[in-house]
Formats: C-alpha cells, structure tokens, sequence
C-alpha cells in the first residue's frame, strides 16, 4: 500500500522516457491517483516501448521539435476541456517553450533542467556567456517577469538542481541548532534564509557528490558511460564551468569573468567544467577532487541566499557543485577530453542490473562557519534501490523522487507560477521524497581545502581564508 501524496484527474503528458522518464513512471503510479487512459508518454526512441504497452499507456513516438510541439501537445492537454500535467524529462526540448505554452493551455509543468533547442550547447556563434546555465536560468527567469503568476511550473525540479536546495534548508537549520543560534521561528521568506546564511557566517555551498556505483564490466574504450544521461551530461560538461559568486571572494580566479546582464550573481570561466576540477568533501570519500560542472542550482541558490542593503549584495555564498560521478565516467571523460572534447560515438547508461555494487553519495557542504563545514545528504545504494523502486539505480531514484515531489507540491499549489526549487515548501518536499533516499545524513568535517597543501611544491595560497574559491580549484 503506497501512499497517495495527491490526485489529478486531467490528462498528463510525459517528455522523454530515458533513465529519468522511466523511473518517474512507476513513483506516480504509486503515489499520484490519476487517470491511466489520460497518461501519454512522448519520445523519439521506443527501447523501452514494453513498459507502457504492459500498462496500456499511450506512447507517441515522436521527438518534439520547434515546428511540432505545439500540434502535438495542445491536443493531448486540451482533451475534454481538462487541464493537463506535462512532465518534462527529455533532451534537446526548449523548456522555456513547453513553460510558455503550459501558461496559455493552464497546463502545470515541471521539468529537471532548463533545456533549449537542440546546438545551443556547443554553438560557437554564441559567446561563452551565451552558452552558459546562468543565460538559460535568464532566458527562464524573462518569462517569469514577462508574465508573473499564472498555471504553476517548476523548473529544475531533480535531484541536482532540485532536491539539493531544500538540503540547504535542513543544513542550515541544523547548523544554527549546533551552533548556538536556535532559531526562534523558521524562516519563510526568501529575505530571512538569506539572513539565516548570513548570521551563521556560511561562506559557501557545494553540491558535493561522490557516486560509487561500479559496474559490472569495466568500461570498453570509446564508450561514455554514465549513470544518468550520458547526452544530458556531455552537454552541461561543455558549457563554461559556473558558480555563484559569494561575497566574501577576494578575487577573480584566472579565467574568471562576469555575464553583463541579469543579477551578477553568478561568474563562469573560460574554460569547461568537464575540466575544471574543485576540492571537496564527502563523508564516505573524504577529501576529493570533483568536476566544476555548470548547474542551475548553483546560480539559483546563490541568488537566492543573497542579502542586499540599499540595492547592493552584501552577503551572498559562493556555491557550485563539486562531482565525482561513477569511476567509468570520470574514465569517459578522461578519454574525452584526451581527445579535444570530441564526443565518443557510443553512450551507455548503467542500468540497475548492470551495476555491482556502490551509493550515489549527493549532499550539500556548507562551510565557513563555526563548526568549519556540514555535510547534508542523501547515502543512497543500488541494492537498496532495487529493493524499493524498479527501472532505475540509485542515481535515477535521488531525481525521480524529486520529480515526484515536484508534481505533488505544483498540483498542491496550481498557482504559483514558474518557481524554483529554493522557493518551495522544502518539509513537504522533503517528506514525500525521503522514502526513497536511503540514509539521510548530516557530518561535521574539519577538512578544509588547505589541508596538506603546499608541502612538496609551493603553491598560490591564501593562508588567511581556508574558502577562498583560489584554494579550492584545481589548476
Ligand atoms: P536520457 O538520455 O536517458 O533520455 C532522454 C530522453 O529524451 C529519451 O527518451 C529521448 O528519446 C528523449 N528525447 C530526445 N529528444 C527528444 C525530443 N526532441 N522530444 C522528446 N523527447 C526527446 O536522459 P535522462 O537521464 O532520462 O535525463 C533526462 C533529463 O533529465 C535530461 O535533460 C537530464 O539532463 C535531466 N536530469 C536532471 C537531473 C537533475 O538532478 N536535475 C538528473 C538527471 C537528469
């Protein structure tokens, strides 16, 4: 027996039924009631056509493009005078698209990443602030001041971006509980967590990850391998690394720029994040280099946080991801990279039999206060995966979870407008989610990224501040 989090009686439009999309089906079989002959899934590749034809689901096998997507989904959201549910879980589907016509149809929506029109990663008609996440979060965020309120639409709604940011809550209301500064009433404006952030003295924020899971075989040469999309991941890998610029940064790393538009929270690099490397730390790694991949979280949760007085930032945390995916694809990237980022032709996604053992360890480090830095997240393993929910691993089942919770809180909240994660009921999200994420934890660590720095060779550092970002990239 699975509890029942919501209902939602018009019909829902699926995106995209790759590792993602398959995974979220079974989660809203269990925990959304709704109507089966009102479910359509939409993909151009049909692998896993059986899944939906055993359930009498309809599948349309199309890839959505520019010139299609509004004859194919008014339609289908339109039918009976219903109001629909898209879920977006594709790629090389313009979300600011689908966002838009969800708004004129009342259709709710959610999606995992903020995807444009396939060739805007790696068009070099673009400049390198063009084809960045913070340009694509803008594109979003226009829509939003365009056309405020209206049919609710979460965007970036996974696990990272997504489940991450209500991490962030916890963690801060655990350090403020472990360091003397109980809070007398929760926060519930974006005003007062940034406030909250600030008295705690957090410098920053990573989204440090350390994913384990080994496969079976070892990885053949000239195939990626990954454990989520392999497409998903090679894009946002290309893109200039990016983080969101905190205030107490004393300096501009090398190849660091800023955009000159939008909130300036946020600099990215000349350089891309499968590249670019940061120290880190997890529980189960300790200290680790991890990729500086480019992620909306880390420029929403920047902006989010971030304090002004008198219309200037005058507390904002640094905060960008810090990923050490599986081992096959740091390989894989490796192998990529050695060959001036060409893409290898064939791609794989471990699926949950192909894998052997491991966790995907995904939390958020905050640093720089008194208890130096906490470590919040998610422990989750493949076994302990399979034992609780089919078609997917374990990193599949930390953004499918989310995913979920995303559509209980929109069909909770039908008019909030586009919203991201940051600004959701981080408890009631986090309620219907934990089930699914193994063991939760939070750890103090003293590491810092000057620990057993300098030593055999001199090194460019800043002895006075462990978190200046200069000490935590790796050049
Ligand atoms: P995947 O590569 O396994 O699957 C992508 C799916 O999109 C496939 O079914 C493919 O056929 C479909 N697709 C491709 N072009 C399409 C088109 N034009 N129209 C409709 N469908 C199309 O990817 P995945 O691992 O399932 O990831 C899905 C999305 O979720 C990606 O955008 C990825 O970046 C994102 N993601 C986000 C998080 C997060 O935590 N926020 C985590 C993992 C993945």
């Amino acid at each position: 027996e699975w509890t029942q989090h919501a209902r939602f009686d018009g019909p829902i439009v699926l995106v995209g039924f790759g590792s993602i999309g398959r995974g979220t089906l079974p989660l809203i079989e269990r925990h959304i009631a709704h109507d089966k002959a009102k479910f359509t899934v939409i993909a151009p590749d049909d692998s896993d056509r059986a899944l939906l034809d055993e359930r009498g689901i309809a599948f349309l096998h199309v890839g959505l493009t520019k010139e299609n997507y509004v004859d194919v989904l008014k339609p289908l959201l339109t039918a009976n005078g219903e109001k629909g549910l898209v879920i977006n879980l594709s790629v090389d589907v313009s979300s600011v698209a689908m966002v838009q016509l969800c708004k004129e149809l009342g259709a709710l929506y959610i999606d995992t990443v903020v995807e444009p029109w396939p060739g805007f990663y790696t068009d070099t008609r673009l400049t390198v602030s063009q084809r960045s996440n913070y340009a694509l979060r803008e594109s979003m965020m226009d829509l939003r001041r365009a056309s405020p309120g209206g049919p609710t639409a979460v965007t970036t709604c996974g696990a990272n971006p997504g489940m991450v940011s209500w991490f962030v809550k916890q963690a801060l209301l655990d350090i403020a509980r472990d360091t003397g500064h109980p809070v007398a009433s929760e926060p519930t404006t974006r005003e007062d967590w940034g406030r909250l952030a600030q008295t705690l003295g957090v410098k920053g924020i990573h989204i440090a990850e350390r994913d384990t899971q080994r496969a079976k075989t070892p990885k053949p040469k000239g195939v990626f391998v990954n454990t989520w999309s392999v497409e998903g991941f090679v894009s946002e890998g290309l893109q200039p690394a990016e983080l969101g610029w905190g205030t107490h940064e004393k300096q501009l790393p090398p190849l660091g720029k800023h955009h000159d538009f939008g909130p300036d929270c946020a600099i990215y690099l000349m350089q891309p994040g499968a590249g670019t490397r940061v120290r880190s730390w997890t529980p189960t790694a300790g200290p680790q280099h991890g990729f500086l991949v480019t992620h909306n979280e880390a420029i929403s949760i920047a902006d989010y946080y971030t304090v002004t007085e008198n219309g200037r930032p005058v507390y904002r945390p640094t905060c960008h991801y810090a990923y050490h995916p599986a081992d096959d694809a740091v390989l894989s990237l490796h192998e990529m990279a050695g060959n001036a980022w060409q893409r290898q032709e064939t791609w794989h996604i471990l699926t949950e039999t192909e894998i052997l053992d491991g966790i995907d360890e995904l939390g958020v480090l905050l640093y720089g206060h008194a208890k130096n830095a906490y470590w919040y997240g998610s422990q989750l393993s493949i076994e302990e995966t399979r034992r609780i929910a089919p078609y997917q691993n374990a990193t599949g089942l930390q953004v499918t979870s989310a995913v979920l919770a995303g559509v209980v809180w929109a069909i909770e909240n039908p008019t909030a407008g586009i919203v991201e994660a940051d600004e959701m009921d981080f408890r009631r999200c986090l309620e219907v989610q934990m089930p699914y994420l193994g063991p939760v934890v939070g750890k103090y660590t003293e590491w810092t990224p000057l620990d057993h720095r300098g030593v055999l060779f001199p090194e460019d550092l800043d002895r006075d501040d462990p978190w200046q970002f200069q000490n935590v990239l790796v050049v």
